[in-house]
């Protein structure tokens, strides 16, 4: 199989085949989400996996891993974001919708085959649907407001207080 996720694919084939693609794109190429990023040097690596749900429907199952910089929305700085995202991609015939939910789990989405035949679109529109709502650092992390909470620019309440023991 190729490697190769810019040309088309039949997406069908792969899943009755169950053959797989797998590689790394440059973030930079993925201009919709580019668009997030302080930084879109670097890639992230994916691997697309034919395969057929329990209930008998061709599927693409995604692997993606990447390390994303994004805004910090508490201190506006950067930070990093890993992602690191599996879903299943159930393919529909067009215009033969059927009830995603019948046993299929919360990682699972129906999306006409047509749809999947462009790996470099689908891998983008999982990515940014992988993004942090609110991309931030974890709690009490964030370089600017530890420069604010150094101990000799803050006035401790228990500081007032002695100040007061001595009056
Ligand atoms: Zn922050």
């Amino acid at each position: 199989m190729s490697d190769n996720v810019h040309t088309p694919v039949d997406a069908n084939r792969l899943a009755r085949e169950r053959s797989y693609i797998e590689g790394r794109l440059d973030l930079s190429r993925l201009l919709r989400l580019a668009d997030l990023l302080v930084d879109d040097s670097g890639e992230v690596s994916y691997r697309v996996q034919g395969t057929t749900t329990e209930t008998g429907h061709p599927a693409l199952r995604l692997d993606l891993h990447a390390k994303l910089t994004l805004v910090c929305q508490r201190c506006l700085e950067p930070v990093d974001v890993s992602i690191d995202t599996r879903r299943e991609l159930v393919l529909a015939e067009n215009g033969n919708a059927f009830d995603p939910d019948d046993g299929e789990d919360d990682d699972t989405d129906v999306i006409p085959a047509a749809e999947a035949t462009h790996l470099e679109d689908l891998l983008e529109q999982e990515l940014v649907l992988s993004l942090p709502m609110v991309p931030q650092h974890d709690e009490g992390r964030c370089p600017v407001l530890l420069k604010r909470e150094q101990p000799d620019g803050r006035v401790s309440p228990f500081s007032v207080l002695q100040g007061r023991k001595g009056q």
